[in-house]
């Protein structure tokens, strides 16, 4: 029973640290009851935990590895929801 609200900003800007596993138990519960209620995110979260466990099982990337192609996924993310992406 928490009434504590996160949008899909929220969501994405803290994805990455549910990824790490480095957000608190409870910021946690807080991100998975959004998940639980948004299709987009869940999407998004779901494709983005598949990527990464594609790359830790493909090319055996350590943790922090994974971590900075984590960081990698999360500003492509960011861009795609840009009016105006980068392009680099
Ligand atoms: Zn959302």
């Amino acid at each position: 029973v928490n009434n504590i609200h996160i949008n899909c900003s929220d969501f994405v800007a803290e994805m990455g640290h549910l990824l790490d596993e480095e957000v608190s138990p409870e910021r946690r519960a807080h991100l998975l009851a959004h998940l639980a209620e948004c299709k987009v995110c869940s999407v998004v979260y779901d494709s983005t935990r598949k990527t990464i466990r594609i790359l830790t099982d493909s090319f055996e990337l350590s943790a922090g590895e994974v971590k900075s192609s984590t960081e990698g996924i999360m500003a492509r993310i960011r861009a795609m929801r840009s009016p105006h992406p980068e392009t680099t």
